[in-house]
């Protein structure tokens, strides 16, 4: 049996656009191609950008296009999708936070939102506000006598000052970024909810993801994961970040622009199968040149070794062509 564990993790923010679909394909195809396990996970901590029905789409398209997930908690006899604000009711996230503080690697900190925006006023327009640890030198005393007096608070990592930290991706390679430019990132807001950075990698970890699949808008704070792996000792995945899908302008193709989502191609009168086989091709160069593909045979033959970094061009005449092979 394969260990090779994949997930998709979809925050619900809006519509499925094609760029979500061929990340799930992706996790799909990688872990099925070697016999793996391919799990679903709700990233919905972010409650302000929650878009009512945006689940729905995410089950339906899953449904649709026959990417069905493997594990999960029971739900109707079946497999539920894990969801991270479950998962936060339980606790979780909270109690890895507090392990960090325990350790020395996190900190609580009750700056005001003022403190935060006369830190952002001292740099440049262009330069991004680094938290300036005032919180990690308070004394234990004073911590416990602002929780105490139910000051709000977040709990943020503590990074390393010096040094380097490298990151390696399977499409991308290396890249290595100086400690000094990776901010403190908040593990846990004030409202109780884990950021979305932190309960992604400790749900990776609790669900023994062994590849992490996604677009490479998340390849910049990448880094910032690996020291929070460090931080536990935890065994840090293999990454495979995702080319960028483009429209014919060249310009990004965006969840929330609405166009190109799974369901407005069938309403197009795109087929799921050809939609599906189209949606593979983006940005993953098969061996020989063959172009049409079942879900079955992509299984078969998929190997992330041979995807691009270079930009994929959605482009609707070759699917209109797919189209018409089906
Ligand atoms: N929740 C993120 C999103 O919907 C995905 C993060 C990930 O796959 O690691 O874009
Ligand atoms: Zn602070």
């Amino acid at each position: 049996m394969s260990t090779v564990r994949t997930r998709f993790a979809p925050s619900p923010t809006g519509r499925m656009h094609v760029g979500n679909l061929r990340t799930a394909l992706y996790a799909y195809l990688i872990a099925k191609h070697e016999g793996g396990s391919f799990m679903l996970r709700i990233e919905d901590t972010d409650q302000e950008r929650f878009v009512e029905g945006a689940l729905d789409i995410i089950y339906r398209t899953l449904a649709k296009t026959g990417l069905v997930h493997d594990e999960g908690p029971d739900k109707d006899g079946g497999y539920g999708p894990y969801v991270q604000s479950e998962r936060n009711a339980q606790g979780i996230y909270l109690k890895y936070a507090k392990q960090l503080i325990d350790q020395g690697d996190a900190y609580y900190c009750f700056c005001t939102k003022e403190r935060l925006e006369s830190l952002k006023s001292q740099v440049g327009e262009k330069e991004i506000a680094m938290y300036d640890k005032h919180c990690l030198h308070l004394s234990k005393e004073e911590v416990e006598a602002k929780l105490a007096a139910g000051e709000p608070y977040v709990i943020r990592f503590n990074m390393p000052t010096e040094g380097t930290t490298t990151f390696s991706d399977e499409i991308y390679g290396d890249i290595t970024v100086p400690n000094n430019e990776l901010d403190d990132l908040i593990l846990i807001k004030s409202d109780g909810y884990p950021t979305y950075n932190f309960a992604n990698v400790i749900d990776d970890h609790l669900m023994g993801i062994t590849h992490v699949v996604r677009g490479n808008e998340y390849l910049s704070s990448s880094p910032k994961y690996n020291r929070i792996y460090e931080a536990f000792g935890w065994e840090i995945p293999t990454y495979v970040h995702c080319p960028l899908i483009t429209n014919e302008e060249h310009k990004k193709l965006s969840k929330r622009s609405g166009h190109s989502s799974y369901e407005d191609l069938l309403e197009q009168g795109f087929l799921t199968e050809a939609i599906v086989n189209y949606v593979a091709l983006l940005g993953w160069c098969p061996e020989d040149n063959r172009e049409i593909f079942s879900l079955e045979e992509l299984v078969k033959v998929f190997d992330y070794h041979h995807m691009s970094k270079s930009p994929a061009v959605f482009d609707i005449q070759k699917l209109k062509w797919l189209n018409g092979e089906y």
